[in-house]
């Protein structure tokens, strides 16, 4: 088992920081909070009081920050200069791709090895260790990142470079978006249309227009599986944060010069959705938005 450095403890990082702490691992946790602290050690872990000393004779670093401009301060301002050559970076978070691509840079610079490594499963996957990580960097980083990784999941697969891991993060959430859209139109206009809600799933579920957002995670209540749409809205994919991944997205997409026309639109329905004070609803409450 190794010592394990942990920065930021919030709803993701917290759990990720138990299991880790659970497998054996030697887990030094830091967090702004202290709250988070005081969570983090009733969980099996050390806190400290520092990003530097929670990488300070670490064999493996992992963050989980809320965005670009924080997992870029920590690195270059604590980090990197108290992590020994030997250790593995894994950033977690869900941030722009330019700013991973130059934290791994700026790691290599260093002589150490970083890997951007984001997550697909909410707040309940982190505690169940059930998260899927995708990695972006070298075979040799990947390597040494994997079985960390995998004792906070259950899936960790290699994206490619550098910048990949977020870029897989978002083209996936993107996707998301767009076909939750798609779904809610589609359940409204059968209505609209004299179908039974029932009906058109009992149809379509079987049928070309299936996909995960319907059959998995349908946002009409009591239609297919239990879903937040069951529960008023709650719990869940935040609004919110749908919002933060569409955002990234279309920031990639201006860059690399791609042309999204459905993900543009997903942003931008998803923006009023937010503006109109439901970023903490479920991101399938959007139909009701819609109808
Ligand atoms: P959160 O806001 O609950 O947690 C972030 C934590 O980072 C907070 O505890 C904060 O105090 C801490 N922090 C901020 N700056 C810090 C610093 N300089 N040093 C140390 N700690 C610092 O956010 P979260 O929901 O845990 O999400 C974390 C990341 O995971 C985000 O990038 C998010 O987009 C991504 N993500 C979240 C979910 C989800 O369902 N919540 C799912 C997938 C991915």
């Amino acid at each position: 088992m190794a010592r394990v450095g942990f920065i930021g403890l919030g709803n993701m990082g917290g759990g990720m920081a138990a299991n880790l702490a659970k497998k054996g691992h030697d887990v030094r946790a830091f967090d702004l909070s202290p709250e988070a602290l005081e969570r983090a050690k009733a969980a099996g872990c050390l806190p400290v009081a520092s990003a530097a000393e929670a990488a300070d004779g670490a064999e493996a670093i992992v963050t989980m920050l809320p965005a670009g401009k924080h997992v870029e301060q920590v690195y270059t301002e604590s980090v990197f200069g108290a992590a020994p050559p030997s250790a593995i970076l894994m950033d977690c978070s869900t941030i722009d791709v330019a700013t991973a691509k130059r934290v791994a840079e700026a790691a290599l610079a260093k002589g150490l090895t970083a890997v951007d490594a984001p997550v697909s499963g909410g707040i309940g996957a982190a505690n169940a260790g059930t998260l899927t990580f995708m990695v972006g960097g070298s075979a040799e980083g990947f390597d040494r990142a994997q079985p960390f990784l995998a004792d906070m999941g259950k899936a960790v697969i290699h994206a490619g470079a550098s910048g990949t891991g977020q870029a897989a993060k978002i083209a996936n959430n993107m996707l998301l978006g767009a076909t939750m859209i798609a779904t809610c139109e589609a359940f409204l206009l059968a209505q609209k249309l004299g179908l039974d809600p029932q009906k058109f799933y009992d149809i379509a579920s079987v049928s070309s227009g299936q996909s995960w957002s319907m059959t998995s995670y349908c946002p009409v209540p009591g239609v297919g599986p239990d879903t937040p749409a069951d529960h008023d809205y709650q719990g869940g994919f935040a609004t919110a944060l749908m919002l933060k991944d569409l955002r990234l997205a279309m920031e990639a997409a201006a860059d690399a010069g791609a042309d999204t026309p459905m993900g543009a639109r997903a942003a931008e329905l998803y923006e009023k959705f937010a503006a109109e004070g439901q970023g903490g609803l479920d991101f399938s409450a959007i139909i009701r938005m819609l109808g």
